[in-house]
């Protein structure tokens, strides 16, 4: 029965952007900070307090929306969304309907199929609820309210969970790529609501929708979209309508249940705000944030192509995330071996990373150390494994991989005269292998390369150790 379904999904995404102030006052946009300290008159909803608009809050909402191809609103206005919850001190929140900042522009999915976006709208947070369970009652801190939140709105082009996560990870990655927001999922710096409903394939009219809200994770996003799916398909096949209202996912039971009716633009009573005045866009500052605009991860993934000859799938790979793509890049730029270095990073610096979770490559290995050691062990100062055994020494901590390096032996110190002189004896001890050196040069070769590296524990310099025995062995060829 669901073959004959099609799934209808809209999406709307907040992100928190990263300005220095929250976006009506001065207090600071900080995450983690002691409740309730990043607030002032304004922010908690004092009477006569007034709201000053932040430039730089603008002017990141304009990047967003030049990354996803919206045009910008020579003329933007905010307006009060009315509505009473204990997390909006004012009992309205500045947020913009008729005249948002942004308007159109789409992303692309991998199979060519266009997701239209209809609009980016710049709006204050609220603050949080936290309910402990020890105590009766709630706590309110209101350090997020104020916080400058842009939505992003879809419409509803998007036919699965799957399009559903590329959408979301491709626009995810383009703020933080342009350094908008750095929409921290578990810190609720992006949280998405999903707007579902299906029809009979074939049906020009869609179906009543619900809504989804507050999902904090692309996985959430997955298993909302296929159980609302579900749950809607059967209860249409019973010949139950489908009710238009707000829905609660709950993670942990894999559910989601009636929170609401859904309500309407028009229960909002959205109405100008008459303490800001209407924000007038030159074109001036949307050249600037053009210019400003940095190299998004899919113009990184081309160059990287172009410029290092690098693989597409090293490219694709390297540009996944912002911090792995700047790894890369300087390391590459301090050895000029970016092949070595996308390597290195793809085979261990990611799997290290895999250990953790939610941290950066930079927590594992600072560029410099990963550029000692890539070029270590090209001019063999260190050899590959005593390389990767330095690369574990190193991971997660601020030690110096080169004084490491010396600290452990590692760096290769015989002199040539000592390389001689244990070649000498490892040729006098080996009669049978020297014999057998006109039968088979390379194995013997091999093999004495191989008592070179256990007699000295890997201190030998492979090149010059390898040459020596090629020229201590002559004798023996005939
Ligand atoms: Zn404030």
């Amino acid at each position: 029965m669901f073959s004959d379904y099609e799934v209808v999904i809209g999406l709307e995404v907040h992100a928190e952007l990263k300005t220095k102030t929250k976006v009506f006052c001065s207090c600071k946009n900080e995450f983690g900070s002691e409740p309730n300290s990043n607030c002032c008159p304004v922010c908690v909803g004092m009477p006569g307090a007034l709201p000053v608009l932040s430039k730089e809050a603008v002017f990141l909402t304009i990047k967003a929306g030049l990354t996803i191809g919206s045009q910008i609103s020579p003329l933007a206005v905010f307006e009060r969304k009315n509505y009473f919850y204990p997390d909006l001190a004012k009992a309205y929140q500045i947020s913009q309907l008729e005249k948002p900042i942004c308007v159109g522009g789409g992303i692309k999915l991998k199979s060519g199929k266009n997701i239209r976006i209809n609009r980016i709208h710049l709006e204050e947070d609220a603050g949080k609820l936290i309910h402990k369970s020890e105590v009766i009652g709630t706590f309110i801190d209101y350090n997020r309210g104020g916080v400058p939140l842009i939505e992003m709105v879809t419409e509803p082009d998007i036919s699965s969970a799957e399009e559903a996560v590329e959408f979301l990870t491709k626009y995810r990655r383009n703020l933080i790529f342009a350094s908008v927001a750095d929409c921290k999922m578990q810190e609720g710096g992006m949280r998405c609501d999903v707007n579902l409903s299906v029809r009979k394939k074939g049906d020009k009219k869609l179906g009543t929708r619900t809504e989804m809200k507050n999902l904090n994770s692309f996985k959430s996003v997955q298993r909302a979209i296929t159980y609302e799916a579900k749950r809607q398909i059967e209860e249409l096949e019973k010949g139950n309508a489908i009710r238009q209202e707000t829905r609660k996912w709950d993670d942990n039971k894999n559910r989601s249940f009636t929170m609401r009716s859904k309500e309407e633009a028009e229960d909002y009573r959205y109405f100008p705000d008459p303490d800001l005045l209407p924000v007038r866009i030159s074109e001036k500052t949307i050249t600037k944030a053009k210019a400003e605009l940095p190299e998004l991860s899919e113009q990184k993934r081309e160059r990287y192509v172009r410029e290092f000859s690098l693989p597409k799938y090293d490219a694709e790979i390297l540009t996944n995330e912002l911090d792995t793509a700047l790894l890369f890049e300087e390391a590459s730029r301090l050895t000029n071996m970016p092949k070595q270095v996308s390597n290195f990073i793809m085979t261990y610096v990611l799997a290290k990373k895999k250990e953790r979770d939610n941290l950066s490559v930079f927590d594992v290995i600072s560029a410099d150390n990963l550029a000692y050691i890539i070029k270590a062990i090209s001019t063999n100062e260190l050899t590959r494994p005593n390389a990767l055994m330095l690369f574990d020494m190193v991971c997660f901590t601020d030690k110096d991989a080169k004084s490491e390096a010396v600290k452990s032996g590692f760096i290769s110190k015989l002199s040539e005269a000592e390389l001689e002189s244990v070649v000498d004896f490892l040729i006098e001890q080996n009669a049978q292998a020297v014999k057998d050196y006109k039968l088979n040069q390379v194995k013997v070769e091999n093999f004495f390369m191989g008592q070179l590296m256990k007699q000295t524990k890997g201190k030998a310099d492979v090149n010059k150790g390898r040459t020596l025995i090629n020229e201590k062995l002559q004798k023996y060829k005939n």
